[in-house]
C-alpha cells in the first residue's frame, strides 16, 4: 500500500480525568453513570451526536427480558431498569411481562433523550459528542491518552483507565492489544421504520411480509435471511423493521461498511416496493426513519483472561466473578446459508429459515433440570495483554456460540456497568485492571 509520512504536530489536551470511554451505547453511557455515581471523573467519547449506539442509531428498539427463563425470578436490575422504569413513566417504552421472551419495547428517540437526561445529570462525566477517537498514546502496557477527532479539531483527552465500549474495539485494536475476527461474521442488517404496514395487514389476511420480501419472484426480493419487526411505542402504524441482510461484510473495513451502508439502504427501501408492488392498498407503506448506522452484529473481539464458552452459557455455569446474569437464547446468524440457529437453556434447538417450517431438534439430550440463566465473568471484559484497558458490549470475549447470547443490549449493558465499577476500583487501590477485587466490584454491582 503507498504510504505518506505526517508531520509531527502538537496535540491539545481537552481533558484529564480518572476513567476515559470510547463508545457511547448504553454499554457506554452505563459504564460512565456506574463510575461517576461511585466518584470518579469520567470522558465519554461518542461518534454521533448523540448517544445510544444501536438502540439509537441502528433503530433496533427491542431490550430482551430482565427474567429468567421461568418467568418468575428477575436476574438482571441496575441501570437497565432504571431506564426502563423512566421510559414507561413517559409512555416511551413499553414492558410485555407477562410474557417473559419479549422483554420491553422502546422509541429510539426517547431513549435518546433520556441518555442526554442521564449524562447531564452526572456533572462528572464530560460528554464528547461527534468526536471519533482515532488514536491511543500509550506507554509500555498502559493507555496513557485517547486521541479524539471532533468540531474542534484533533485533541487529546488524558485518563488512568480506558474502556473501550466502542463495539468494533477501535481502541483495542489501534493500541495493538490483542483480538481476533472470524471468518464468518454474523451479518449486518439495516433496519427501517415503515408506515402503513397495518393498513396493507388489515386488508389481506394473508399479509406476510417475510414471504413476500423473500419471493424470489420480486426482482428486488431480498437475500433469504431473517426478519422480525417491532412496534414503536408512541407512534400508531409505525413499526421496527429489521430483514435486510449483507453477507460477507466486514464492518470494521472502511470500504465495506461503505458497500454495506448503502446495500442495506437499498434492501431497506425494496421492502417498501415490494409491498406497494404486490397489494392493493400497498400505496400506504412509506419509510419514516432509516437508521444513521448500519446494525453491526459482529466484528472482533478481545482476547482476554477468560472466553466465554457456548457450553459455560447453555448449562448455565455459575463463576465466582459474575458481573452479568442472561437468560437470551443463543441466536447466531448465518453468514453462508439463510437463517438462523437457535439454542436454547432446555436443551432444544431451532433451525428458522422464513419461508419454511422451523426445523426442532436437540443441541443435548433431555434431563430433569436446566438451568434458567447464565452468567458473564469480569475476567471476559479484561484483556490479556493491557494493564489498563477494559472492554465492554459486543466486543467481550466469548466463542461463536456464547457470542450468539451475550451480544443482546441487556448483557452489554450490565458489561458497561461493570467495566464503569471496575475502572473505579481501579483507579482507587491504584492497581492494574486484572487484579480489581471481584467480592467488591461484585457487591458494588449488587451482585454479591
Ligand atoms: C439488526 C440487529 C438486530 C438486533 N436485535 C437485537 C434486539 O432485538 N435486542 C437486543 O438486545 N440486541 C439486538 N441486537 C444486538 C445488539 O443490538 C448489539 O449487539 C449491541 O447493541 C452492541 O452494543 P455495543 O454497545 O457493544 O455496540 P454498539 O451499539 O455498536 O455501540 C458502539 C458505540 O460506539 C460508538 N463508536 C464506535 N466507534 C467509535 C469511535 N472510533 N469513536 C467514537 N465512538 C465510536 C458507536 O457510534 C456506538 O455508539 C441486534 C443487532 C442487530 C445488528
Amino acid at each position: 500500500m503507498h504510504t505518506i509520512n505526517e508531520p509531527a504536530r502538537m496535540t491539545p489536551v481537552a481533558h484529564e480525568c480518572d476513567i476515559c470511554i470510547v463508545g457511547g451505547s448504553g454499554t457506554g453511557v452505563f459504564a460512565a453513570v456506574r463510575a461517576a455515581r461511585l466518584g470518579a471523573s469520567v470522558a465519554l467519547i461518542e461518534q454521533h451526536g448523540f448517544f445510544g449506539g444501536t438502540a439509537t442509531a441502528g433503530l433496533v428498539n427491542v431490550w430482551h427480558s430482565l427474567y429468567d427463563t421461568s418467568g418468575a425470578n428477575r436476574i438482571i436490575g441496575g441501570l437497565t431498569r432504571e431506564v426502563e422504569q423512566r421510559l414507561l413513566r413517559r409512555g416511551g417504552g413499553t414492558e410485555h411481562r407477562p410474557d417473559p421472551g419479549r422483554g420491553f419495547t422502546f422509541n429510539s428517540a426517547e431513549l435518546t433523550v433520556l441518555l442526554d437526561d442521564l449524562v447531564r445529570e452526572h456533572a462528572r462525566i464530560r460528554p464528547f459528542l461527534h468526536a471519533r477517537f482515532v488514536q491511543p498514546l500509550t506507554d509500555g502496557a498502559r493507555v496513557t491518552h485517547a486521541i479524539i477527532e471532533d468540531a474542534s479539531g484533533r485533541r487529546a483527552v488524558k485518563a488512568r483507565v480506558f474502556i473501550d465500549a466502542s463495539g468494533n474495539g477501535d481502541l483495542l485494536a489501534r493500541a495493538g492489544l490483542s483480538f481476533r475476527q472470524l471468518a464468518d461474521l454474523q451479518p449486518p442488517t439495516t433496519c427501517v421504520v415503515l408506515a402503513g404496514l397495518d393498513q396493507v395487514a388489515a386488508k389481506h389476511a394473508e399479509f406476510n411480509l417475510a414471504q413476500a420480501v423473500f419471493d424470489e419472484k420480486h426482482p428486488d426480493a431480498l437475500p433469504r435471511g431473517f426478519l422480525w419487526g417491532a412496534g414503536v411505542p408512541g407512534v400508531r402504524g409505525a413499526r421496527m423493521i429489521a430483514g435486510t441482510r449483507v453477507s460477507h461484510a466486514d464492518c470494521s473495513d472502511a470500504d465495506r461498511l461503505t458497500h454495506a451502508e448503502m446495500e442495506g439502504r437499498r434492501q431497506a427501501r425494496a421492502i417498501r416496493d415490494i409491498v406497494r408492488a404486490r397489494f392493493e392498498g400497498g400505496d400506504a407503506v412509506a419509510m419514516l426513519a432509516l437508521p444513521a448506522h448500519i446494525g453491526v452484529r459482529e466484528t472482533r473481539h478481545a482476547d482476554c483472561l477468560h472466553r466465554l464458552t457456548e457450553k459455560e452459557v447453555l448449562e448455565g455455569v455459575r463463576f465466582p466473578d459474575a458481573i452479568a446474569n442472561g437468560s437470551y437464547r443463543v441466536d447466531v446468524h448465518h453468514s453462508d446459508r439463510p437463517g438462523l440457529t437457535f439454542r436454547y437453556l432446555d436443551g432444544t434447538e431451532v433451525y428458522a429459515v422464513p419461508g419454511r417450517p422451523p426445523e426442532k431438534g436437540l443441541w443435548r439430550e433431555p434431563r430433569g433440570e436446566s438451568p434458567t440463566f447464565y452468567q458473564i465473568p469480569y475476567r471476559s471484559l479484561v484483556p490479556k495483554d493491557a494493564d489498563n484497558v477494559l472492554v465492554a458490549g459486543r466486543l467481550m470475549d466469548a466463542d461463536r456460540g456464547a457470542y450468539g447470547a451475550v451480544r443482546v443490549m441487556v448483557n452489554c449493558n450490565q458489561t458497561g456497568e461493570a467495566a464503569g465499577t471496575a475502572a473505579y476500583l481501579a483507579c482507587e487501590a491504584d492497581t492494574p485492571v486484572s487484579e480489581v477485587d471481584a467480592g467488591r466490584l461484585r457487591e458494588l454491582l449488587g451482585l454479591g
